[in-house]
């Protein structure tokens, strides 16, 4: 036993100088991953090895080999897609997880990991202002959280219906309708593909010039199926400009016509978190379930997502399942099988736990306004350079900027493509890192602020350097 202790130590002391290496603050890494797929894979794509080696090579061997290839993303100067840190006990503790190694599919198998996440699970709901009747459960992100809570939506709708979906299936029951809009994302598609519910079966309804869908379309398509079984997905903060939908109009209307709300709050939902940006969900304590990521907003490491249902039975009836080999309901434990579509799986609640412990209530308020603030100081004052434009000034954590091409006669198909550059040249700076996308047919560049590191030194750093690069981009253009 001494052997496999020394063993753990050296390999996890090596570890950790890797670790603290990655995670010091280093004004020279670059943050986007520069080494090429031609490299990544002549260094790590290595023949299977016959014979076995020494821990410690092994993770040497994969430290030198990932190198380039990892994109900062845990630190300040990351904006891209909509991705978070890690806070520190959020990592220390999962990096215990894998240690204790508990599988938490049942309270039998880790009765601490049960009662961490029954206890976590009611946090979030404080800090979210959810009812505290929902049930949830913790899944690996937001896409088999719309899984989960639209299984329960599935279940519930069928069940007025008189068709035991779990039993009969979907062949030959009435077909559930999917009303969502335009900005909804692709992981809702996903979830209606993966529960044979039909992506046909999705209508996208039209969105205000501020992405919230419209309440009159809305109402035509209810009244227009008024006995079709329909679910209705609104969303809490779009990709693009972070919209909400109106819920306290739409919510109100949907149920009048018996259909089930389900709430994409991916991140957005986490605006309940700030008493300054709450009224953003006002009604949204109404719908019927809620999906929320903590990998994004809340700095969890992956994977780590979080749905909540309001009709607890129905959540309950799609996924418990009593095999005669489990131990079921010992003490009325919470056994997380019973609310999740995995069964053996990692006990990811331990570090959301240790997150919302590190930050407390008002820690999570500052976290949501802090990102907020930069993200608008960004948008702002790199769309204040010439030739930049905002598409999207912030009402949370997204905003949108443009870049336009130098030529006077240019047309949007030469600032289309200047922007792509812009994106381009700034990611190879190695100074800040923001993705593409294409809004109502331009394309733009996304600020997506979500780390808890980001500074306002960072902020400061990376409006220099993006006006740097479009100072080079313009004058070079107007030259040639
Ligand atoms: C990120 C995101 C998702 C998907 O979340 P995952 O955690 O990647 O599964 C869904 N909806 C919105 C609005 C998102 O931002």
């Amino acid at each position: 036993m001494e052997d496999n202790r020394s063993t753990f130590s050296s390999v996890l002391t090596l570890a950790l100088a890797h670790a603290l290496d990655h995670l010091s603050p280093d004004d020279h890494r670059p943050v986007n991953a520069p080494a090429s797929l031609a490299t990544l894979r002549q260094r790590l794509d290595l023949p299977l090895n016959e014979a076995g080696m020494g821990p410690k090579v092994v993770l040497n061997d994969l430290v030198s080999g990932v190198d380039g290839g990892i994109i900062d993303s845990a630190g300040g100067r990351f904006y891209g897609w909509v991705i978070g840190g890690s806070l520190p006990a959020a990592l220390a503790a999962d990096w215990l997880t894998s240690t204790w190694d508990q599988n938490a599919g049942l309270f039998a198998c880790s009765p601490a990991a049960a009662v961490v996440e029954e206890t976590a699970g009611r946090w979030l709901k404080e800090l979210l202002h959810l009812p505290t009747s929902a049930s949830f459960a913790f899944v690996t992100g937001a896409q088999m959280a719309h899984t989960t809570c639209l299984a329960a939506a599935r279940h519930a709708l069928l069940a007025r219906n008189h068709w035991d979906v779990e039993q009969n299936g979907l062949s030959g029951s009435p077909t559930i309708r999917i009303l969502t809009s335009t900005e909804k994302h692709g992981t809702v598609n996903r979830a209606v593909r993966l529960l044979g519910l039909g992506e046909k079966n999705i209508t996208t309804l039209p969105a205000d010039p501020d992405g919230r869908l419209s309440e009159e379309s809305l109402r035509q398509a209810l009244e227009a199926e008024p006995t079709t079984p329909t679910i209705v997905v609104l969303q809490a903060g779009d990709l693009n400009l972070g919209a909400f939908d109106n819920f306290a109009t739409l919510i109100p209307l949907a149920k009048k016509h018996n259909a089930w709300v389900h709430v994409d709050g991916a991140f957005g939902l986490w605006a309940a978190a700030s008493p300054s940006l709450r009224h953003l969900l006002e009604g949204v304590e109404a719908a019927d379930s809620w999906v929320v990521d903590g990998h994004k907003w809340l700095n969890v490491p992956y994977d780590s997502g979080y749905a909540f249902v309001a009709d607890r039975a129905a959540h309950r009836a799609s996924f418990a399942y009593h095999a005669t080999y489990l131990t079921h309901d010992e003490n009325n434990a919470r056994d997380q099988m019973d609310w999740n579509p995995e069964f053996s799986r990692r006990a990811r609640a331990f570090a959301t736990y240790a997150a919302i412990r590190q930050l407390g209530i008002s820690g999570v308020t500052d976290l949501i306004d802090r990102t907020c603030t930069h993200a608008n100081a960004i948008v702002t004052r790199i769309g204040a350079l010439p030739n930049a434009e905002i598409l999207g000034t912030p009402q949370i954590n997204q905003g949108l900027l443009r870049f336009h091409h130098p030529n006077p006669e240019a047309t949007e198909q030469d600032h289309d493509a200047f922007t792509n550059r812009v994106i381009a040249e700034i990611l190879a700076t190695g100074e800040a890192f923001f993705t593409g996308t294409t809004w109502r047919g331009l394309r733009a560049m996304r600020v997506s602020v979500c780390n808890w590191q980001t500074s306002s030194t960072d902020v400061n750093r990376v409006c220099r350097c993006v006006s740097k690069v479009l100072e080079k981009m313009s004058a070079n253009e107007r030259t040639n």
